[in-house]
């Protein structure tokens, strides 16, 4: 008999977490397989705790862990996996945005031998123009400057077979996005297509600077573009001015007005200072990614676990 672990982060979402319960329990019931719930309540500021701790009074197959402070959903789901004991791990959204049924399909691919089935989604009623686009940018983007397998409309909705889990597990970096992280591991993967519902309740609690932040994590651990493109940028300038230098002595030696050197010497120093402050920062970034993990600080801190064996 298998065991499944379903991981759920949660922040703020004491709407949702009742609805979630009663939509996934009576379906993994049907299975007749052992499984548990894992919430992890990501420093929610609303009644999501005592939610939480109502739900696994009521069921011990509902384990809750709070953490001290808001850590973001990848710390959430790293935290489900690290406490989880499945032989395979579902990872899963409180707001019921992750159908439960599809779960259900997702088991059957792991039972025929795939080890990470991603969930795609094939509509998206939920996200509004803003997050689409921004959402296809990055991931085209992304693709191209990592090389990484990063597919397109797929989120944190997964599966992943016990070696999985163990080996991402074991990728110890502190800014890390689960997404490219799969890309990154291999092994035997496979959708399954949904459409994405509207939330079942509250709203979404991405805003921008958390998706910007979440971009970071996807890119920069991932690929050295972002450093040797100063080189790439430093010989096209170079080049663009070289090229500049010749058309101005020409142009001085053939007597024609092209407003003298200082009338481009302006848009000339602004865009170089753009350009070098650009690379500053993306190098900055690296570096301050690299300070992080030398820091080597927890991943997340846990303040509270309720029905865990130990
Ligand atoms: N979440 C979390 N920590 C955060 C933000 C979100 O644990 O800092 C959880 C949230 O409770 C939900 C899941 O991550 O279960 C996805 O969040 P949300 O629905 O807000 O994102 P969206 O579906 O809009 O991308
Ligand atoms: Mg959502």
């Amino acid at each position: 008999m298998s065991k499944y672990s379903i991981i759920v982060p949660a922040y703020n979402e004491e709407k949702t977490l009742r609805l979630f319960y009663n939509a996934v329990t009576p379906l993994f019931a049907t299975l007749q397989e052992d499984y548990e719930i894992i919430f992890v309540n990501d420093g929610s500021t609303d009644g999501t705790e005592v939610v939480l701790e109502e739900l696994a009074e009521q069921d011990n197959k509902v384990k809750v862990c709070s953490f001290s402070r808001n850590f973001g959903q990848q710390a959430a789901l790293l935290c489900g996996m690290e406490l989880s004991c499945g032989d395979a791990v579902i990872a899963m959204d409180a707001d019921l945005q992750d159908p439960p049924e599809v779960a259900l399909q997702m088991i059957e691919k792991w039972k025929e031998g795939y080890d990470i089935v991603h969930g795609k989604r094939r509509k998206r009623r939920g996200d509004g123009l803003f997050k689409k686009a921004t959402a296809s940018l990055f991931y085209g983007f992304t693709r191209k400057i990592t090389g990484l397998d990063l597919p397109q409309n797929v989120g944190d909705f997964k599966l992943y077979s016990r070696r999985v889990v163990d080996t991402l597990l074991s990728m110890n970096e502190h800014d890390r996005l689960l997404r490219a992280q799969t890309g990154w591991v291999g092994f035997k993967q496979t959708f399954v297509e949904f459409d994405r519902p509207e939330r079942v309740a509250g709203s979404t609690h991405y805003t921008v600077k958390k998706m910007v932040r979440l971009a970071q994590a996807g890119i920069f651990p991932n690929t050295e573009y972002t450093l040797t493109l100063p080189i790439k940028l430093g010989l096209l300038f170079g080049f663009c001015s070289a090229a500049c230098l010749i058309t101005f002595i020409v142009l001085a030696c053939s007597g024609i007005d092209f407003g003298g050197l200082t009338a481009w010497l302006f848009p000339f120093i602004g865009g170089l200072v753009s350009i070098l402050l650009v690379c500053q920062g993306l190098a900055n970034m690296h570096t301050a990614m690299i300070y992080r993990e030398v820091q080597n600080r927890p991943k997340y801190i846990i303040d509270k676990r309720i029905n865990f064996d130990k």
